[in-house]
């Protein structure tokens, strides 16, 4: 899946791919065929009769035999399949056009339905879980469970941090009205708060995805003015904001200390099947580029022609008027990207084309942003996107393309293994962006189109690498604090955000006092705490990645297939390594770095051509 963009319902203008809608039809015939109650019911019956089969038969004295373990998952493995088909199908009709109530309707109809049919399979896992370690590896080493050996291993990971099971019930039963309801109060109190933007005479309340959008305007008075009214909706909710991230601080901290991890990082580091020292190396390998962030930003302050660049011009866009692009030769430049990259991946990025797996038009009800969707392993993904002919949107397809790619290769492992953790889920779009971006740049050879794709990549690139980076060291210091010194003031936690945003910027952009209220509204810190970091880990593997194909040429290209086609069924350190990769290597991170850094020696040299006597864009 990709990282979705807040779904926004597009007005609708045409663009150059009107009628580029997919054809859902490998799926099912439509939303009133038949098979889709068939295959609901079949799922039903099969759970019931895999619940009387197997119940009581998993956790016995000394594990249950090979062939019986084998069988279950192998038929939970099908089962989850066509339980899940109709309500992957339901997503998409909703998605491809949220207006249409018999496509809400449907969604809700095989939602519910799925709930029934999973309350047959719960136990499984748990009997699982139960079976005593020894036992647990010996079935683990059996040949014929090599197949699902990681499978049946990561349901194991967390069996050290389990409490009992009435602990567990109350837990989980409390929850409802303890981390969940403040979790459901924050996104609502941040979802209704209106931020006053005061701008040329007019006040308008703008929602937070507004006045955001406003602090990427090309005019430094419309930034300015979003940045004011940002702060002081925040400022406003304060109080609140800050009782609510002191309360769910210590809910993880209590958490954490109940299921015997140390580090308020470690349920994160379990879920992400990654250890500390790597996460470590990759945190430290990137503050030592710093430099490189400021470099940037003093080029971006002689481009934006200002003396002195405040937090609010950083994502000020540099070229508002770069070419358009236009469906065919989207589809042209991604098409070539692939298969020059590799004929293989060039064959399966031609069917997505061909036979009209991508929904790329603009429709009345379609909901914003992008993904792929890997449906389920018997069919193939499908892929939907916003093409508005901007060139910002040929890295989209080519994007969402690279998670099609990956995504229709892991089919072979099937679909209890075929997904990756969020570290390397995003490893083939990225990828793929970036065989793109550098053909898109020989494509439009003119300087100030390359250096307004460039700007725009650089600034993608610190966003997921060092921004990220900074959110998680002031959630580190967050949870430090709180623990240290009890429950925090606001002014207490707004000085820990700048001391952390303030090495990345040094004096280049100067921080106002404003910024300090700005960890208020990341929901990140809310919902899944120390998510950020995955962010950067994947970012920056793909950049090594390419500097890999860089240094290894055709060499590597069957390498990186295989390591796509594996999907999910071998920890990330497992599958990277046979691609020559140590994670644990700090020198390995250095590589995508050094990549950032010459791409900003690029711009340097760009600018220096575009700019040449004028001194201004
Ligand atoms: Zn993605």
């Amino acid at each position: 899946m990709s990282a979705n963009k807040t779904p926004v319902l597009q007005a609708c203008p045409t663009s150059s791919a009107d009628r580029v809608a997919w054809d859902l039809t490998d799926l099912y015939a439509g939303v009133d065929d038949p098979a889709i109650n068939r295959d609901l019911e079949t799922a039903l019956k099969r759970a019931q009769a895999f619940e009387a089969a197997y119940r009581g038969k998993i956790e016995v004295p000394g594990g249950p035999p090979a062939d019986t373990l084998l069988a279950a998952v192998r038929e939970l493995e099908g089962l989850f399949e066509q339980m899940d088909k109709p309500i992957i199908y339901a997503g998409l009709v909703h998605a491809a056009k949220t207006d249409d109530p018999k496509h809400g309707a449907l969604l809700a109809r095989t939602r519910e339905q799925r709930t029934v049919i999973n309350k047959h399979l719960i136990f499984f896992d748990l009997e699982w879980v139960k079976v005593a370690d020894a036992d647990a590896q010996r079935l683990l080493a059996e040949a014929s469970l090599a197949c699902y050996r990681h499978y049946l291993e990561q349901k194991r990971a967390w069996r050290p941090h389990f409490l009992s099971e009435p602990e567990e019930k109350i837990l989980e039963e409390k929850t409802v009205t303890g981390r969940a309801a403040f979790v459901r109060l924050f996104d609502e109190t941040v979802a209704t708060i209106r931020f006053p933007f005061e701008h040329k005479g007019r006040t308008e309340l703008l929602s937070s995805s507004q006045i955001l959008a406003r602090l990427y305007d090309a005019d430094r008075g419309a930034r300015q003015a979003a940045a004011e009214g940002l702060t002081s909706g925040l400022r406003d909710n304060a109080r609140l904001l800050t009782y609510l991230m002191n309360t769910l601080v210590l809910d993880h901290r209590s958490d954490c200390n109940l299921r015997r991890f140390d580090d308020p990082m470690g349920p994160r580091h379990l879920a992400n099947e990654i250890t500390a020292s790597v996460v470590d190396a990759l945190m430290t390998a990137a503050e030592r580029y710093h430099g490189t962030v400021q470099r940037y930003y003093r080029l971006k302050a002689r481009l934006l022609g200002v003396e002195q660049l405040f937090d609010y011009d950083r994502y000020a866009m540099l070229f508002p008027d770069l070419p358009s692009c236009d469906w065919p030769t989207a589809h042209g430049i991604v098409q070539e990207s692939y298969e020059a990259f590799s004929p293989k991946a060039g064959a399966v990025i031609r069917e997505f084309f061909h036979k009209s797996w991508i929904d790329a038009e603009l429709r009345d009800g379609k909901r914003g942003g992008a993904f792929s969707s890997s449906t389920v392993p018997s069919v193939h993904p499908y892929i939907l996107m916003n093409f508005t002919d901007k060139l910002r949107d040929v890295m989209t397809l080519a994007h969402e393309l690279g998670h099609g790619l990956h995504q229709y290769l892991s089919r072979g492992v099937g679909y209890l293994q075929c997904d990756t953790p969020l570290t390397t889920a995003e490893m083939a779009s990225v990828f793929g962006e970036m065989l793109t971006f550098q053909r898109l740049q020989q494509r439009y050879p003119e300087p100030r189109v390359r250096l307004g794709m460039l700007c725009s990549k650089i600034e993608d690139g610190f966003a997921t690498v060092f921004r990220q980076v900074v959110l998680t060291r002031f959630e580190q210091s967050l949870h430090k604090a709180r623990q240290e010194q009890g429950e925090l003031t606001t002014e207490q936690i707004n000085e820990l955000w700048l001391a952390a945003n303030r090495p990345m910027h040094g004096d280049v952009v100067q921080l106002t006092d404003g910024y300090g209220w700005w960890w208020s509204y990341i929901g990140h810190f809310v919902h899944v705490p120390f998510y950020c970091y995955a962010y950067a880990f994947g970012e920056l593997l793909v950049l090594a990645l390419v500097q890999k194909y860089k240094q290894e040429g055709p060499a590597f290209v069957p390498r990186y297939l295989e390591l796509l086609s594996a999907g999910g069924s071998d920890a990330p350190h497992v599958l990277l390594g046979k691609l020559g990769v140590d994670v644990n290597d700090a020198g390995f991170w250095e590589l995508g770095l050094q990549l950032l850094d010459g791409m900003v020696s690029e711009a340097e040299e760009l600018t220096q051509s575009v700019l040449g006597e004028r001194g201004v864009i």
